[in-house]
């Protein structure tokens, strides 16, 4: 139930926009926009949910190059293929901000270094190491694998030049407690145990620049110094403060920061969960409350690969089987912090057996009984559509997947029941009294049903809150695989 304020504000990652969003990011954006909107439309609260683009990335310029684009072109295109896909997803956006919006993003991004100097935390040194660009992020040779980058499985770049390094090593105990004591929530336990035996093993401090020449054209330059840009972290970081006011609207960044919630993926969980939370205490800003972390999707148990020809393209997907089915599919079938698995036959299952032959048949079936009588029904009250431990313990811990697989064992439920009661057998007060607690069970479910199918959910829940219930159409129709 509510706690004591009434604004939620929450992110996804910010990806770089070198190629089209795929499934993974969808899955983000899935889990982000389940989770604003179970704040917003169950729980009431006033929802600020953020994203954006991190333009000043090195891969977003080796595909522009590849493209025989300039990276601004490039990113031009992309950025807004990034925000209509939020829309063709139905992500429900209140503050988008691109790295290379050099009005509402530099000049904040330029402050929150020069807070960081002011704290004596950026300072000036010679460095030698291994660098991945796919990661943007230099790597000990400890951490390599076979040589490798452990994400992207290629060997990183010997790289030496003069970067400003942020003071990470100050910060260490102050993040070990913040996150030992909860007030930083890592989700799950474990990618918070994860980043515990990171912080125990030692932080160091990190590059937060490049020079002018590596980043090739992009980067945020800075402040005071003509040859050196920002380390894109240190920058794309920093959007989710510049989507949210800070530098331009103060009242609005002061309602919101800090993030209750940062959605992301496994792979960049010590940028979030540590580097991030050292650069916003030594800014003197409040450090998120939870950082919540997801797990990557196979295809058939395989990695998706261009070469397997396995990749999963969501706006395939979504065009052949509809979106809600998608959406659903993928916060209740993919376990919501561990690794999980999309197949079109699993797909077709889970479609059949819980919207086609679940939802959708309940919901024509008890519809039809109650259009045929003249029958009142009473909508049911705010209180009892609240009542739900199972479900709330679930949402509030952040547990999509187990929430999802609750409100399905309640459907299960409604129609035993009416398999027991066989209303269609019955008459009068008997009959109305069995419809009349069918139709309460459906709209209590399709109420907290809406974080997962947002359209529909909010449709069905209307449609038996009405005293005069009609027939419906069918929700899911038989689908052509
Ligand atoms: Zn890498």
């Amino acid at each position: 139930m509510p706690t004591q304020n009434n604004t939620f504000s929450i992110t996804t990652a910010i990806p770089y926009v070198n190629a089209k969003p795929h499934l993974g990011h969808v899955l983000e954006w899935f889990q982000a926009d389940a989770m604003s909107r179970y704040q917003r439309e169950v729980l009431g609260k006033e929802v600020w949910f953020g994203a954006g683009t991190d333009e000043n990335s090195l891969k977003n310029v080796q595909a522009a190059e590849k493209a025989g684009k300039s990276a601004q072109d490039w990113l031009d295109e992309y950025a807004v293929i990034f925000e209509d896909a939020y829309k063709f997803f139905d992500i429900e956006l209140t503050g988008f901000r691109r790295g290379s919006d050099q009005k509402m993003h530099w000049p904040g991004v330029q402050e929150l270094w020069r807070r960081c100097v002011a704290s004596d935390d950026i300072y000036k040194k010679t460095y030698k190491g291994l660098y991945c660009v796919g990661c943007e992020s230099f790597y000990t040779p400890e951490e390599l694998v076979d040589g490798n980058c452990p994400e992207h499985l290629v060997p990183p770049e010997v790289v030496e030049e003069e970067n400003y390094f942020f003071r990470l090593s100050k910060y260490q105990e102050r993040i070990l407690q913040l996150i030992e004591r909860g007030e930083l929530n890592i989700v799950s336990e474990q990618f918070r145990n994860e980043m515990l035996g990171f912080i125990k093993r030692g932080l160091e401090d990190f590059s937060v620049s490049r020079s002018v020449k590596r980043a090739r054209g992009v980067g945020v330059p800075v402040p005071d110094s003509d040859d050196q840009v920002m380390y894109v972290w240190f920058d794309a970081l920093a959007i989710y403060m510049t989507a949210m006011g800070w530098g331009y609207d103060q009242a609005l960044f002061e309602k919101f920061w800090p993030a209750d919630v940062h959605v992301i993926g496994k792979g960049i969980n010590r940028f979030h969960s540590v580097y991030w939370i050292g650069m916003l205490l030594s800014a003197g800003l409040a450090t998120p409350k939870t950082v919540f972390v997801h797990g990557y999707i196979t295809s058939d148990g395989q990695k998706m690969s261009k070469s397997l020809g396995n990749v999963i393209d969501p706006f395939e997907v979504v065009n052949k089987y509809g979106l809600e089915p998608i959406r659903y599919y993928l916060l209740k079938e993919i376990p919501t912090h561990s690794d999980g698995d999309f197949s079109h036959a699993r797909f077709s299952e889970l479609y059949t057996a819980d919207l086609a032959n679940g939802l959708g048949n309940l919901c024509s079936r008890v519809a039809k009984l109650a259009s045929g009588s003249d029958y009142t029904f009473t909508p049911v009250s705010a209180d009892e559509l609240h009542s739900h431990p199972s479900y709330f313990e679930a949402m509030n811990q952040y547990e999509l997947s187990t929430a999802a697989q609750v409100l399905q064992a309640d459907l299960t439920k409604i129609d035993q029941q009416l398999n027991i009661d066989k209303p269609w057998k019955l008459e009068g007060a008997a009959q109305q009294e069995s419809l009349a607690k069918a139709i309460a069970s459906i709209q209590k479910v399709t109420y907290l049903l809406q974080p997962f199918m947002p359209k529909t959910a909010a449709k069905m829940y209307k449609h038996f809150s009405q005293p005069k219930i009609d027939a419906l159409q069918p929700l899911f129709p038989r689908l052509a695989i």
